[in-house]
Order: structure tokens, then sequence, then C-alpha cells
């Protein structure tokens, strides 16, 4: 029989899990402990049915302490189902690790070396993992990178034109949000097999943006670059600036990088734009504000720009693909990103955009728009589920 399986996103002060059967694509159980290490620490575990079942009186004071509450929690709700392995979500796995890995103390080690290269999220990952490998001794941890699915970039669109020895020293367009595309790569491969060997651009358009070009499944070019900050304007991130803006801020306004790191990653993008009216899309649609308006223009532009510079690296585009929580659900997004898409091939059925229909282009559009609800869990979970098949054929 295959084995149930455990997947994990752990963040700075949260830690997201679900629990899935051994097969079927939705978990059985998910949850999350957020606020770690603060006083009002919360964990929170739902059933399939969306209905809040009981949890451990445990603390939450870190992520170890986070996990047994987890574990304990899961095992009244579950007592037949233990994890057989557990996949974890990690946002860097360096330039080589095109696929999911095995996580033993050498990998862990490795995976460590990546950290100065994402060190707001990194960190909190491995911490996920080794507190998981304590609650769970002897059961498989599975590795996910949000870079794997880049590592098939050409070399110009995995360099920057720096000097030459920087490349060599992991400063590189590494790209992020790619269990996201594996997924809707993989969606694309069993419903439109004809546009999966096409060239797709696909919009992830959330709380984090990118946009990605996938030609025959693969990956040619991605909007975020070595740190998920480039690209689109983002909740509370910049999108690209302009490198000589940050030597200016440094030299002039005497910021060093904590103060640039804080206004890059937590004051900038739709709040900043919006002048502090929201960094959540829903508000900002829902505002009077001009400058809240501004931050959707904005917000558009840089899609539609990104969209064109996608379809380039492709030599043009068959379909655009939508998803992220505004991607999936806001129609005046995709309304607004397909108003001048005409040139490239894309023309929006306004009447499928506000039925939240999966097919959401006109009859005539040469190229195909698409609806996609985007999954990570999922590809987590099928790692983790590959990885128990392996071991059960060996
Ligand atoms: P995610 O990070 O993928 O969960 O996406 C979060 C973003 O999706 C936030 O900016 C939300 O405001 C946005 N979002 C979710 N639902 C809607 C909606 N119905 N209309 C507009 N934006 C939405």
């Amino acid at each position: 029989m295959s084995g149930a399986v455990l997947t994990l996103n752990a963040g700075s002060s949260s830690l997201k899990f679900a629990l899935y059967a051994g097969t079927g694509d939705l978990p059985m159980a998910e949850g999350m402990v957020d606020r770690i290490g603060a006083d009002e620490a919360r964990l929170t575990l739902k059933s399939a049915s969306g209905e809040s079942l009981p949890v451990a009186d445990l603390p939450l004071n870190d992520h170890a302490q986070s996990m047994n509450a987890v574990l304990s929690s899961l095992r009244t709700a579950f007592p037949n189902t233990e994890p057989r392995a557990i996949g974890h979500r990690v946002v860097h796995g360096g330039a080589n690790h095109a696929q999911p890995v095995m996580i033993d103390e050498a990998k862990l080690a490795e995976l460590e070396t990546y950290s100065p290269f994402a060190p707001l999220h990194q960190p909190h990952n491995l911490a996920g993992i080794r507190a998981a490998m304590k609650a769970f001794p002897g059961v498989p941890q599975i590795a996910c990178f949000d870079t794997a699915f880049h590592r098939t970039h050409p070399w110009v669109n995995d360099t920057f034109a720096l000097p030459r020895e920087y490349y060599d020293r992991g400063v590189r367009r590494y790209g992020f949000h790619g269990l996201s595309y594996e997924y809707i790569s993989g969606e694309l491969r069993n419903t439109a097999p004809l546009i999966a060997d096409g060239r797709v651009v696909v919009a992830h358009l959330g709380n984090g943006a990118s946009m990605c070009a996938i030609q025959n499944g693969r990956s040619v070019a991605s909007t975020m670059g070595f740190s998920a900050l480039d690209g689109l304007p983002m909740g509370t991130r910049s999108g690209q600036v302009d490198p000589g803006v940050l030597l200016y801020l440094m030299d002039q306004e005497n910021m060093d990088s904590t103060a640039i790191s804080d206004m890059l990653y937590r004051r900038s993008g739709l709040l900043g734009l919006s002048g502090g009216v929201s960094n959540d899309m829903r508000t900002l649609e829902a505002s009077d504000s001009k400058e809240a308006h501004q931050a959707i223009e904005y917000f558009v532009f840089r899609v539609q720009r990104e969209l064109g510079a996608m379809a380039a690296a492709m030599g043009g585009i068959d379909a655009l693909v939508f998803c992220g929580g505004i991607g999936e659900n806001s129609r005046l997004i995709r309304a607004r990103v397909c108003e001048r898409t005409e040139w490239i091939g894309l023309e929006i059925d306004h009447a499928r955009n506000a039925e939240n229909a999966r097919i959401i282009s006109s009859d005539v559009s040469r190229a195909r728009i698409m609806v996609i609800p985007t999954d990570e869990g999922l590809v987590i979970a099928r790692a983790a589920r590959a990885h128990l098949a392996q071991e059960r054929a060996a």
C-alpha cells in the first residue's frame, strides 16, 4: 500500500503543513502554525471538508516545538495515518539542483551554503527540515526547490552582464516560483498537450508575482532573477529597479543594506506605490484613492511589458496562463492586462473572463488565454510520493 506524505513550508514565523493520503490530489488535512515565537502563536488544523479539528495544547516557541505540536495533533486526528515521507518547500537549490533531493546531513550542509542568496527564507526552510528530522526520525525528508524548474534557462537568461567571476561565485538569475510553474506545466501536459508542446507564458500573480516563459515544458526565461525581488511589482516588494537607484540611496541618503532591504522587501510594491493604502489587490480594487489606482496601473503595465519580454524569449506565444491569488480571482486585472495584447495574438472574451472560466480567450484569438489554479503543495506531495515509489521499486 502507498503511504501518506506530509508537506511542510516553513517561513520565518510560520509553519504551513498538509497531510496527503497515498493517492489523490487533495490533502486529508492542512493547517499552519503562525506567529511562531510570539506570545499569540497559534496552531490551526482543518479537515479536507474545511472543518476545524482539535489541536494539541503544546508550546509553539520555535520551529521544533511547533513541529511537535503538529505531529501530536495529526496523530490524534488521524491515528492510523503516519507519514512515510515528508516533502519540504525550500526556496533555494543553487545552480545545480533541477530536481527534488533526499535530505541527509551532507545535503543540509550544502543547502546552508545557499542561505546568503536567500537570507530571509532559506534559514527558516532549513530550520523546518531540522525540526522535522527530529520529530520524525527515520522518515525520508525530500527538499523541493523554487529554483529547480528554471535550471533549463539558456546561458543568456542565467547571467547578468557583470564581470565573469561573479557568475562563478553564484551571482546568477536563478528564478523562483518554480513549484507553481511545474504544476501548471503538468496540468497543461495532461489537459492541453498541444499547448504544452508550444510556447506558454505563465503569469503567477499573487502576493509574490513573477512570469515564466515555458517552451515545450521547459523554463527558458523568468522575470525573477538572483532574488525574489526582480521583475514584477508585488504586494510589498519592488520588482525591477535600476541598480543606480540603490547606489544613490547608499551614497546620498546614507541608507545601509538593512534599510534598503527593508524598503525593497517590505515597503515597496503595491503597498509603497499606493501610499500605504494596501499590499492587497482586493483592497486596492475597492479603494477610491488615486494612489491605489496608480499602483494598479503600474502593476498592469509591468505585467504587459514582461509578457512581451517572455514571448520574445520564445519567438512568440501560444498561450498565456494566469494563476496565483490575483491571476485566479481578479477579473479586473486579467481584463486590464489583456486590453492591449491583440498585437501578440491574445484576445480576451469578457463574458468568459467574468465567469472565471478556464479558457477566457475569444474564439478568434490566435493564442489561448487560460486561468489555472496553481497547487504548489501537490507538487511537493508528488515528489515525496515519487520517492516512496522509488524505494518500493528498489
Ligand atoms: P496569493 O499570494 O497567491 O495568495 O495571492 C494573494 C493576492 O491575491 C492578494 O493581493 C489578494 O488581494 C489577491 N486576491 C485574492 N482574491 C482576489 C479577488 N477576488 N480579486 C482581486 N484580488 C484577489
